[in-house]
């Protein structure tokens, strides 16, 4: 059976973006892959953290992944920093990768733009990414389109390392949705939306109120046509709410762009709410059953021992290769 795996950092609460561009897939897999998801929480110490809430946090993400559909049956779930090899991984991976390579994601470019004193951290990222996905012979990695360029690093990297120790790592493929690779930020529609961004009018919380879904999207950013019709260039906002809307009603854009092609702006946001809300109402609801429910710790340690068991493996044989150990 191939393998799939993917992350979602405890950078913030998870978004509709989250869900749309990573858990949907993983969701929507997993019955024909292996499934591994993972709370990627030393990725999230690259930038600054308040250390109490990022502990609250990560249960919380275990929480949201089950309530979104992950069967805790079909997927290996777990907490990365619990499993020490990721980290002794991604030295030997730095070994060998290279600065020009690492200095042209875009991401880091981001990231780091408006930062004074920039982490090394925020630097290596996606080496420890490719350490995420290729200690695990990983097939397939789910990912929104903003993660493609590190999943190619980590293809690089293993090419590379196989040709100079001998076939030690699977090349592993990005797995990018067809039409929700990219949900933007409702306040500013060429940016992504993202969880740690700091202004939060423009994210949809899995676990905003009802009330707060429909304020958001009512200001959420437009233009001054006042017709409904997708133009990602000319009309991102509407487009984005299109995406959303054709998303939560499971239906395709084409069919949203002819049910409101007399609409309003108004009455259409007034209906990307309604669908967002019954689209995340199952979800809360359970979430609110197993945040507290002893369930949860019995389902990261289980998956604790069983990556371990993996990584371990993996790591003797990496560092064996490279000369390591006596
Ligand atoms: P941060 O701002 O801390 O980077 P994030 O919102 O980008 O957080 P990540 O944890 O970095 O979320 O990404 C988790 C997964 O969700 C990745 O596969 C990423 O590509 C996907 N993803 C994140 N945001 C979006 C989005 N707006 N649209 C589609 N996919 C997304
Ligand atoms: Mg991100």
């Amino acid at each position: 059976m191939k393998r799939m795996l993917t992350g979602l950092q405890p950078s913030g609460e998870l978004t509709i973006g989250s869900l749309m561009g990573g858990i949907s897939q993983s969701v929507q897999y997993q019955d024909e892959y292996e499934s591994f998801i993972f709370v990627p929480d030393m990725h999230t110490i690259t930038v600054p953290q308040d250390p109490k809430e990022l502990h609250e946090r990560i249960k919380r993400n275990v929480a949201l992944y089950i309530a979104c559909g992950i069967d805790p049956d079909k997927n290996t779930i777990y907490i990365q920093s619990e499993n020490f090899y990721h980290a002794n991984l991604a030295w030997v991976l730095e070994c060998n990768a290279y600065m020009g390579e690492a200095s042209r994601m875009t991401q880091y470019k981001e990231k780091s733009q408006n930062m004074k004193n920039i982490p090394v951290g925020l630097f290596t990222y996606p080496i420890l990414m490719a350490a995420d996905i290729l200690l695990y012979d990983t097939d397939y990695v789910p990912v929104g389109i903003d993660q493609k360029q590190h999943v190619e690093l980590a293809r690089d990297i293993a090419t590379r390392f196989n040709n100079k120790y001998g076939e030690t790592f699977k090349v592993p493929e990005p797995m990018i949705p067809k039409t929700t690779a990219k949900i933007m930020d409702l306040q500013n529609p060429t940016k992504k939306m993202s969880k740690s961004t700091q202004n939060q009018k423009g994210i949809i919380y899995l676990l905003d109120t009802e009330e707060v879904i429909r304020k958001k999207i009512a200001s959420a950013t437009t233009d001054s046509d006042n017709f409904v019709k997708y133009d990602a260039e000319n009309k991102p906002g509407i487009s984005n709410l299109l995406t959303i809307y054709a998303y939560f009603k499971k239906t395709t854009v084409e069919e949203v762009e002819e049910h409101f092609k007399d609409s309003n702006y108004k009455d259409f946001k007034g209906e990307v709410a309604k669908a967002v809300i019954e689209g995340l109402a199952p979800i809360k609801e359970k979430y609110k059953k197993l945040i507290n429910s002893e369930k949860l710790d019995k389902i990261l340690d289980e998956g604790r021992e069983k990556v371990n068991a993996l990584a371990e493996a993996k790591i003797k044989e990496v560092y064996h290769k490279v000369g390591l150990f006596r």
